[in-house]
């Protein structure tokens, strides 16, 4: 039971739904094992009153909070400043509390180049096919061209999802085109929900030959912990990785921006413990 007193400082989550989410979990215990006096709790906002919950929370000292779906675009007009990335991937998952308001941040996409960092994954360089358009796709598209990739072929099942986040260095593709990708090793972002309930044990492509061009896939999924994706990536030949660590990271990042410290390494190994054993995963 958290000690709560006169001092406690308050973080929060806005969103809906918000019941399934871990980010109590991760930020709770980060506190905890920093000892620094603050809570982190979910706020369930309904769609008419987003603007009304930003203003609320800043009124009542509220110093840093996450945004969750549906919410990460429609945020960023009750904001005072953005951050650079956020707004070239145009969705905020962070607020940290300034002068006036609340400046967002998407440490969704940090925290995947966190992740990739520590898994020894590089991306300058490299070619890369990211499948699915929506607004995970979108941050990691962002990502890839800001740190060096050499071209991305964006596939999606409907080509016109694609086409929309078609910039230079992206080309944009349908399910149907995708033999049409030349004969090379790529790294591979999966970003569709295809893989998890209630699509567990399926992949949004399912062409071995397609696989066979895959040196490394990342499943943005990390429930279940490994996806049918990943193990048409590793019958290809490629190495797997699931998004447990981006989860990981966005938070301890978000965590790191509202605190203005780092989180040491220790701390943040027993936090992908801890998180490992909330999702019931005994690898
Ligand atoms: P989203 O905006 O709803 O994206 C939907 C995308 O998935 C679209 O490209 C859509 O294609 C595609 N899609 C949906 N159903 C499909 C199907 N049956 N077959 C093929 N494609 C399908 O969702 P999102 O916010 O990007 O999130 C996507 C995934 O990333 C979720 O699983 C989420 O949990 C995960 N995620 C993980 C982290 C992390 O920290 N690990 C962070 C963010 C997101 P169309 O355009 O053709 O409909």
């Amino acid at each position: 039971m958290k000690n709560v007193n006169g001092r406690t400082r308050l973080l929060g989550l806005i969103g809906n739904p918000i019941e399934h989410t871990l980010s109590p979990f991760i930020h709770n215990y980060l506190s905890e094992k920093l000892s620094i006096n603050e809570v982190y709790v979910p706020f369930l906002v309904e769609q008419e009153r987003l603007k009304e919950a930003v203003r609320g929370a800043y009124a009542l000292n509220v110093f840093g909070m996450n945004v969750t779906i549906p919410y990460k675009n429609q945020v960023i007009e009750y904001l005072k400043e953005i951050d650079v990335l956020a707004k070239e991937i145009g969705a905020v998952n962070t607020l940290v509390r300034i002068k006036d308001g609340y400046k967002g941040y998407n440490t969704d996409a940090l925290g995947l180049l966190r992740a990739m960092e520590s898994q020894g994954i590089a991306i300058k360089g490299e070619e890369a096919i990211v499948i699915g358009a929506g607004g995970g796709a979108k941050a990691v598209v962002s990502l890839l061209l800001k740190e060096g990739i050499k071209g991305i072929y964006l596939c999606n099942r409907h080509k016109e999802g694609a086409q929309k986040l078609a910039k230079e260095g992206v080309i944009p593709m349908g399910f149907d085109e995708i033999k049409k990708i030349p004969y090379k090793k790529y790294l591979a972002v999966q970003t569709t929900p295809v893989g998890m309930f209630p699509k567990e044990g399926r992949a949004p492509v399912e062409d071995e030959e397609f696989y066979k061009k895959i040196h490394t896939g990342i499943d943005l999924i990390y429930r279940p912990f490994s996806t049918k994706f990943m193990e048409m990536v590793k019958e290809g030949g490629g190495k797997a990785f699931n998004g447990l660590k981006m989860l990981l990271y966005q938070g301890v990042i978000a965590y790191e921006l509202w605190n203005d410290r780092k989180v040491p390494e220790d701390i943040i190994y027993l936090l992908y413990e801890e998180l490992k054993r909330e999702l019931n995963i005994s690898e």
